[in-house]
């Protein structure tokens, strides 16, 4: 958590601008009795009431400042909240600095290839070797791609792209005999959906590459990367406070697993500045210490995240990224197959998010896993299998600190994947 004095400082600008001129939150601090002069450190911040995206939508036109020369821009967001993907106006004005772009294609030396997520993100940055996919993959797009990495001239040091895209070309090149290590790309930058401890694993091996990651909000102006001296992602382009707070009793949180809270400070955001947004993320803050601050891992939607009762009465998040890193070991477990397989682009059975669901019933919480035929016979093997997963799951992400106990029991059910379903165009 960035505390020292000059985010102080930042931070009673921030808040001092926000009572002058945005009226909803001068409307709410009124509402409570506070003027600007009492929040005057981060516990008093906490005074100041959170702000979901719902309601950041509802109230949008009272969440800009009023202030000459600014403009209403719609952002499109994502939809991952399930909130819909609606448009949210987010105010700029001349004098916010601009982000920089992520760190992978912000370096000097070497060429970057990008491989845009199919659906979704921004449009690509110009680049010297761009390869577009087409919407429907076809393999001629990944042979071009294995053309530009073997021409040295091309001089690619970096693959840029969604996660299904990069995973999908690793595996197609593989399966063309294409030493991966041999093609100079040293860095590989992941964004559109969460990287699975394993597939980052498999990947770094595959390419000896770096992997970076990014973190952004449609609605925020800011990017948190990945760090290349203690691992973990970091706001560094522009000043940002980080709070963690349960995401179900709201109160803070002490880590380390909980959602993430964003305060987008002065003097880089007075377009839009946010005070309190809740994410809706749950992440871990790393443990590491690091000059850059507080670092942190994306483990998915707090939304989708359970409680379950680990070992000693204390509480463990199931989390989407828990899930991933406990089931992308296991290549027993059955996938929901991605486009590229689906269109006979590269063998099916190795990408896509493992055919699992997890219910919750009363006092228990159950995760569904299909496995495929013939493993599912074997009972020894699937009873390991499900006592692995269990274990894995209950180790990762402690829920410290909570006040309540609500956690539920685990139980790892494992079961034959259906019938392969198939897909029509
Ligand atoms: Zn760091």
């Amino acid at each position: 958590m960035k505390d020292s004095a000059p985010v102080l400082e930042q931070l009673r600008a921030t808040v001092a601008f926000a009572y002058a001129h945005v009226p909803y939150y001068r409307a709410q601090m009124k509402r409570l009795g506070l003027g600007p002069d009492d929040v005057t450190d981060l516990d008093t911040l906490r005074w100041l009431p959170l702000l979901n995206k719902r309601q950041a939508m509802h109230h949008q036109r009272d969440l800009a400042p009023d202030r000459p020369g600014a403009d209403l821009v719609p952002r499109l967001s994502s939809g991952t909240t399930r909130d819909g993907s609606q448009v949210l106006l987010v105010q700029t004005h001349p004098d916010d600095r601009r982000p920089r772009p992520g760190r992978v294609s912000d370096e000097e030396g070497g060429r970057t290839l990008v491989l845009p997520n199919l659906h979704h993100g921004p449009p690509a940055p110009r680049h010297d070797a761009h390869v577009n996919l087409p919407l429907l993959p076809h393999a001629n797009a990944f042979d071009q791609v294995a053309r530009l990495l073997s021409r040295p001239e091309d001089a690619i040091t970096r693959l840029l792209g969604s996660v299904t895209n990069i995973t999908a070309l690793t595996v197609w090149l593989l399966d063309a005999g294409v030493d991966l290590t041999a093609t100079g790309v040293r860095d590989i930058g992941t964004n559109g959906s969460l990287l699975s401890a394993p597939w980052r694993r498999r990947l770094a091996r595959a390419w000896n590459a770096t992997l970076w990651d990014n973190y952004s909000l449609s609605e925020i102006p800011a990017v948190a990367t990945t760090c290349d001296r203690c691992g973990a992602l970091h706001f560094d382009d522009m000043p940002v406070l980080l709070e963690l707070i349960d995401p179900l009793t709201e109160k803070v949180a002490p880590g380390p697993v909980a959602e993430l809270v964003l305060t987008t400070l002065l003097p880089d955001v007075t377009g839009f500045p946010f005070l309190r947004y809740r994410t809706g993320d749950l992440v871990e803050l790393s443990a590491a210490r690091c000059e850059r601050g507080a670092g942190f891992f994306v483990l998915g939607r707090a939304a989708d995240a359970v409680l379950a009762m680990g070992a000693a009465g204390t509480e463990v998040w199931l989390s989407p990224r828990g899930l991933l890193d406990a089931l992308d070991d296991e290549p027993a477990v059955d996938r929901h197959p991605v486009i590229h397989e689906q269109r006979g682009v590269v063998r099916p059975g190795v990408l896509g998010s493992p055919r699992a669901t997890v219910v919750r019933a009363g006092d228990a919480v159950t995760l569904r896993v299909a496995v495929r035929a013939p493993f599912d016979e074997d009972a020894a093997e699937v009873a390991a299998l499900a006592a692995r997963v269990r274990s894995r799951l209950l180790a990762a992400h402690p829920a410290q600190g909570r006040a309540t106990r609500r956690g539920a029991a685990l139980h790892v059910e494992v079961h034959p994947a259906p019938p392969a379903a198939r897909w029509r165009p």
